[in-house]
């Protein structure tokens, strides 16, 4: 077996031990295999294996990859800060967007949904570690943008992304993801039906599933260093 396909084997115990340590059905937790900066060929190596959903962050370089997998049943999520002047081939190419912060976005990326696809299923991205990380609108902001985005005719609000800032100390990963996953609640509290919590990455999956990821996006433990991003 290739080092990629032993990696997504091991990457499926560790999902499959968190969920036991946390009570929780192992089919309750998705993975997104994130293959920003991996060709399409180590793509379609893990897709052989079975893996339908990969994310990915720079548009220009998933158009390609996206063009060039065309043949291959593949569920694409964009997962990447995105500008407003890039929502056109995301909207087109894309079935998820994980990273939306702000209206504008949430609106172009509606607007721009070709009619013969299904609504882009979409994350709000919130910044849960405050000053330490740049991306995501803030928390007391989330239900607000979440009953915007939810009114969109062509989206279809999913739930709740975040990107906590690294930290080394268990306890302290574990409280970001549990904030998101309050949040996510009061969201619901106000009559939304938010099932997805994006969160959890190579490093910290475990953490993130004992507090009620729904979808870890894990790259580095799957295809290995990336070079440079
Ligand atoms: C790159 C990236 C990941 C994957 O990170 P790894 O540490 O390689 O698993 C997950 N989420 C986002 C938003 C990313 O940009």
């Amino acid at each position: 077996m290739t080092t990629i396909l032993s990696n997504l084997q091991a990457v499926h115990g560790r999902i499959r031990e968190a969920c036991r340590a946390a009570g929780r059905a192992e089919d309750t937790v998705h993975l997104l295999a994130v293959s920003k900066t991996w060709s399409a060929a180590c793509v379609r190596e893990v897709a052989g294996a079975g893996q339908r959903a990969f994310g990915e962050n720079y548009v220009q370089e998933a158009q390609g990859k996206i063009a060039e997998l065309s043949d291959l049943a593949l569920e694409w999520h964009f997962i990447g800060p995105l500008q407003s002047n890039k929502t056109r081939p995301v909207a087109e190419n894309f079935a998820w967007v994980h990273s939306i912060d702000r209206l504008r976005i949430a609106e172009r990326l509606s607007a721009q949904r070709p009619p013969h696809l299904p609504p882009l299923a979409v994350c709000i991205e919130v910044n849960v570690s405050g000053e330490a990380s740049k991306s995501g609108c803030r928390p007391e902001q989330a239900a607000e943008l979440a009953h915007a985005v939810a009114a969109l005719s062509n989206l279809r609000l999913r739930g709740l992304m975040a990107i906590p800032a690294p930290v080394t100390d268990a306890t302290l990963a574990r409280r970001s993801f549990a904030r998101l996953r309050e949040l996510l609640e009061q969201i619901n509290d106000t009559g939304l039906q938010l099932d997805t919590l994006s969160m959890g990455m190579s490093h910290d999956l475990e953490a993130a599933i004992m507090e009620g990821a729904t979808l870890v996006r894990v790259g580095t433990a799957i295809f290995g260093e990336r070079l440079a991003t």
